[in-house]
């Protein structure tokens, strides 16, 4: 069975040292988070992950889910034991406003604690993650009295909630949703539909399920301008708070599908149930866009945190597993061979993956923080800033940190050979996980489309020339400094890449959108990397201050220095392909005639 360790000091040092959380204390609800409080919600999240729900991850793997011929579905052994555990630690609503019952602490913490909980058993995440989803949409479009009603209830875990967009026929081109809304007169309407791939949609953990369901109003406009939010919930809520009848919503079946399989993937029939308009009526994909920009945030943590699971496991099999010799010479003469670990090829799947997740959690945090920023900031201009950035580096989160984590997760189960196809070491059961974060909550390819088509040129290119500009700022402040310049001068280069290419878009992509479109996966990682290799240099920093508190021996400081070195040689260059690429355009990759496939 696979182990799992929270990489709480990992985070802590991030916080504390790299990003200094302790000078955000004049934004609600930061005081609260001091150093000592931070440690202590991240160790307690640390036990709950490795001792209760990530013994649950293969359970849940091997059971899946249930529907039952009333339509009920009931989740793996131990997973309502476990949600108790998480409701019981308040966890839902760690960064939920106090007046709706949360603890109102900085969403950073969320998304940290989400990263240990992912790691542990991403299938059972999904049930509390969703409901954090439900709860930004509703707080962000709610009215006061959709608030009142099922805020707090969602955030104490008594009620979870879900997403409902895709239909059979449309996942990405949410314009051709059928869900119909008829308007009644007391103010509800009436929806009709089927949506499919819901997940979480039923399930035995909550009393109640609050589905967020996208639908068409009648007589609304075609295509997206006409699609509304309503808030429709399992089991029908009194005024007072009390649970009346069942709605007219149920599950129609569960999808068999290639991993999560301990979260309950359904098709879900609307029959004339009752829903509630949120937001503003054909106003509905901006409000689930809300909802969606956390989601991604998460989804893009969920590719991390298989990664960090997978190599814990790779690293730790690579020290036991013995085979072969050392090809610079015996390494441990006692034992028939050497582990594996010994081999460049082993130690450079190692590295790779390491260097991804250092790097992808400080990313991580450091955009959750803009987040916190973007909601939470006094000042209107820092708000905005911190709103561009969140706007832009939310689809290089998800697309990247996913499409990586799957390929580390690969990666990892290499290192064990053939024993990483057998399940029981667990290492086939990450790559069947990751896989499905690249898919949901849009594409990657249309993360990378997001990016290209709508973020680098939105409001005049205003949220990238921002970027660009903090970063080329850093590289000029520290390319002096001589325990930096090895690691800025690497990164200039790429940020050069990424500007150029920046550039050929803007040229080349007005008169033939299909550059851009060919070359969108491309920029996406090009961009990725560049992130990454700044937030390698932000680390490098904050460790070399710290190295003196190291005693002597190998300490974990010198081994940021060194996994940001590997970076920099080893993954940074990357970033020439990802030009050359781009600058290459669409025609080889638009010639051949559709039939000629
Ligand atoms: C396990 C699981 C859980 C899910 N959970 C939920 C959920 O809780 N709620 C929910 O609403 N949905 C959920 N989904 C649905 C998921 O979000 C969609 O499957 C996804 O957005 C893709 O939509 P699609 O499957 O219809 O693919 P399509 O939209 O048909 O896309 C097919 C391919 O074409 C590409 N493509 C499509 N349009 C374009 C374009 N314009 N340009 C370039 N490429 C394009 C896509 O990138 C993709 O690779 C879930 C799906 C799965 C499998």
């Amino acid at each position: 069975m696979p182990d799992y360790k929270a990489p709480v000091d990992d985070a802590l040092f991030l916080l504390n040292d790299v990003f200094h959380f302790d000078r955000y204390g004049n934004l609600p609800g930061f005081a609260d988070a001091s150093p000592d409080i931070v440690e202590a919600i991240l160790g307690e999240a640390a036990k709950l992950c490795e001792q209760s729900l990530a013994p649950l991850n293969m359970v849940g793997d091997a059971e899946g889910c249930t529907r039952h011929d009333d339509g009920r579905v009931t989740t793996p052994t131990g997973f309502r034991d476990a949600f108790r555990q998480v409701v019981d630690g308040g966890w839902i609503g760690l960064s939920v406003p106090a007046e709706f019952g949360g603890q109102g602490l900085p969403s950073t913490l969320t998304q940290a604690v989400n990263e240990f909980m992912c790691s542990a058993n991403m299938a059972f995440a999904m049930y509390p993650g969703l409901t954090q989803g439900a709860i930004a949409a509703l707080l962000a479009h709610g009215s006061d009295a959709i608030k009142r009603k099922y805020l707090p209830k969602m955030v104490t875990g008594e009620w979870t909630g879900t997403m409902n967009l895709t239909e059979p026929h449309c996942g990405t081109d949410l314009g051709l949703l059928r869900t119909k809304a008829a308007k009644q007169a007391d103010g509800s309407y009436k929806i009709t539909g089927t949506k499919i791939f819901i997940s979480a949609g039923e399930h035995d953990l909550s009393s109640n399920i609050i589905h967020l369901v996208l639908a068409r109003i009648e007589g609304a406009p075609a295509g997206t301008k006409g699609i509304s939010l309503f808030v429709v919930p399992k089991i029908v809520v009194n005024d007072d708070g009390s649970l009346g009848g069942a709605n007219g919503v149920s599950c129609g079946s569960l999808e068999h599908k290639m991993g999560i399989h301990g979260n309950a993937t359904c098709v879900m029939n609307y029959d004339g149930a009752t829903g509630w308009l949120v937001g503003d009526e054909n106003r509905g994909l901006n409000a689930m866009f809300t909802m969606m920009n956390e989601a991604r945030l998460g989804v893009g943590v969920q590719g991390l945190a298989l990664s960090e699971v997978a190599y814990q496991n790779a690293a730790r099999y690579a020290k036991e597993r013995l085979q072969g010799r050392a090809i610079s010479g015996v390494k441990y003469s006692d034992r028939p061979a050497d582990p594996i670990i010994v081999h460049p090829d082993i130690r450079r799947t190692l590295m790779t993956i390491r260097a991804f997740n250092e790097a992808a959690r400080a990313l991580v945090l450091w955009t959750a923080l803009r987040g916190d920023i973007a909601h939470r900031s006094g000042d209107a201009k820092e708000r905005q800033s911190a709103d561009d950035h969140m706007g832009l580096l939310t689809p290089v989160i998800k697309g990247v940190l996913t499409d990586r984590g799957f390929e580390n997760a690969v990666m990892a189960q290499q290192v064990f050979g053939g024993h990483g196809y057998i399940v029981e070491h667990g290492m086939e059961q990450f790559v069947r996980d990751a896989r499905i974060a690249q898919i949901y909550e849009g594409a990657n390819g249309i993360q990378a489309l997001d990016l290209v088509g709508r973020k680098i040129g939105k409001d005049g290119g205003r949220a990238l020339m921002a970027f660009f500009n903090e970063v080329q700022g850093y590289i000029k402040e520290k390319s002096a400094d001589e325990q930096m310049k090895g690691y800025v001068a690497p990164l200039g280069v790429s940020l050069g890449h990424l500007q150029q290419a920046s550039m050929w878009f803007m040229q080349n992509a007005m008169t033939k959108p299909d550059n851009a479109g060919a070359g969108a996966t491309d920029y996406l990682h090009l961009f990725g990397l560049v992130a990454l290799g700044y937030m390698w240099c932000r680390i490098v920093e904050a460790a070399i201050v710290k190295l003196p508190e190291a005693d002597g021996g190998p300490s974990r400081y010198s081994a940021k220095l060194v996994t940001a070195r590997f970076f920099m040689e080893r993954m940074l260059p990357e970033t020439a392909t990802r030009l050359a690429r781009i600058e290459a355009g669409s025609a080889s990759t638009m010639e051949l005639a559709d039939d000629a496939f």
